[in-house]
């Protein structure tokens, strides 16, 4: 476990970060072991705008990256303002251990993909960058593909309207000054908007081209 120290066996999330390892230093005891610090990429958007169909449509097709749905360890209990944090924190950690078997993970999640979430959490410092993608739509296609949705996802009138404000939100992030890249979903094919995500992630990450 990447968080026990293997000198003093201590529990530390917050490790000391030495960029020229890179190694993660132990604030307890001062014990370092060199680590992967590999970026971390995020495609996100509301509920609606194409995460999902876009997470299948790229699986089984790229192998230099981990493709995963944040949405797989998603909990009631984590439905409180006090527990996303512990989410996100959750998802990093995950993120950071598999990587350390050397390919860069993607995770698909809604509010993975805010920033604000993220740049503060403990487990941030693993990586070496954060980078974020949204896919974004028009509001009418949102609420027609939530709408679509079977009864059990919960696609009341409320849930969207929330995530027609959501998809808003990152359409407003297109200032030039924001750190997340948009992509249009509406009236793209699936297959489109995957190439398009493809071409994002390979701009982000190392790899030989031909092992895709
Ligand atoms: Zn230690």
């Amino acid at each position: 476990m990447f968080n026990v120290c293997h000198h003093c066996g201590l529990y530390r999330a917050d490790k000391i970060i030495d960029p020229s390892g890179p190694y993660a230093i132990c604030p307890e005891c001062g014990h370092q072991h060199v680590f992967r610090q590999l970026p971390l990429l995020i495609i996100s958007g509301a509920s609606g705008a194409g995460k999902s169909s876009v997470c299948n449509a790229m699986l089984g097709r790229h192998d230099p990256i981990i493709l995963l749905d944040t949405d797989i360890l998603w909990r009631t209990e984590f439905n409180r303002p006090d527990k996303h944090r512990d989410f996100f924190e959750t998802w990093l950690r995950m993120a950071k251990n598999i990587s350390q078997s050397g390919r860069p993970v993607v995770l698909f999640g809604a509010g993975m993909g805010v920033p604000e979430n993220i740049e503060p959490c403990v487990e941030r410092r693993y990586f070496s960058k954060v980078h974020y993608l949204a896919l974004v739509c028009d509001d009418e296609t949102l609420a027609q593909r939530l709408k679509a949705r079977p009864a059990w996802r919960g696609s009341d009138q409320a849930f969207v309207d929330g995530q027609i404000q959501f998809n808003r939100w990152f359409k407003g992030q297109e200032d030039g000054s924001s750190p997340i890249t948009l992509i249009e979903t509406t009236d793209i094919s699936l297959d489109a908007v995957a190439e398009q995500v493809w071409v994002w992630i390979s701009e982000r990450i190392d790899f030989e081209p031909g092992s895709a």
